[in-house]
């Protein structure tokens, strides 16, 4: 499957935001960001001229498409689904994307970005309702529980994820740090997910 290899801070310079892809590394001061606040390249920090309407668009979607760690086909197979769902459009993209299953690893704390999260799905330590799930993208419905499996309970990088994680909860899962399980209780509703970006841009730009 394809992959993007280059540094993932490039993508939070080119943002010039936060996307938070490397775990740890983004809550101290030796995150890029800090420091050189502006896209990369010889020209990065010249001063630039206006972006036009699609440029703005374009740049949303790439943002939330970063964040997610999903490349554009994948992305875009996304949109088309959320498209078709009823509702409006940007909100069921953010909830779909919220249901992937390295996304809730993440977010529970058993990884410290989506990437590691990945790693473990792939690696296959996680189980969902009593079955190992390697696929990083598997959606999960109200009611999954994920657990470590029982052999990688003393992983570190579990541990040290878990340690590290803020104290910051979410409505929609809950979590039992003592047996490394969690629960995704409901799909969370857009205004809960603590997304800085405006999926509406998306849907604007892939409905020209
Ligand atoms: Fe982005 Fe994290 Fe790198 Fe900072 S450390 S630029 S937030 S990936």
């Amino acid at each position: 499957m394809a992959r993007y290899t280059d540094s993932v801070c490039t993508l939070c310079r080119r943002e010039r935001q936060k996307l938070f892809l490397k775990g740890q590394k983004c809550f101290t001061e030796k995150c890029p960001i800090e420091v050189r606040n502006y896209p990369p390249g010889q020209h990065g920090n010249t001063r630039r001229a206006k972006v036009s309407e699609y440029g703005i668009q374009l740049r949303e979607k790439q943002k939330i498409k970063r964040i997610y760690g999903l490349l554009e086909t994948q992305f875009r197979n996304y949109f088309e689904k959320a498209s078709r769902q009823k509702g409006i459009t940007g909100d069921n993209l953010v909830k779909i994307l919220e249901c992937r299953l390295d996304n809730v690893v993440y977010r529970l704390g058993f990884a410290s970005s989506r990437k590691q999260a990945r790693q473990l799905i792939r690696h296959r330590h996680i189980i969902v309702n009593s079955h190992l799930v390697d696929i990083p993208s598997f959606i999960l419905g109200a009611g999954d529980i994920i657990k470590i499996k029982d052999k990688s309970k003393k992983l570190d990088v579990i541990h040290s994820s878990l340690k590290k994680m803020k104290d910051s909860t979410y409505s929609w899962l809950t979590i039992d740090k003592a047996s490394l399980s969690g629960t995704f209780m409901q799909v969370p509703e857009r205004a809960d997910v603590p997304l800085n970006a405006n999926e509406q841009l998306v849907v604007e730009l892939y409905s020209k």
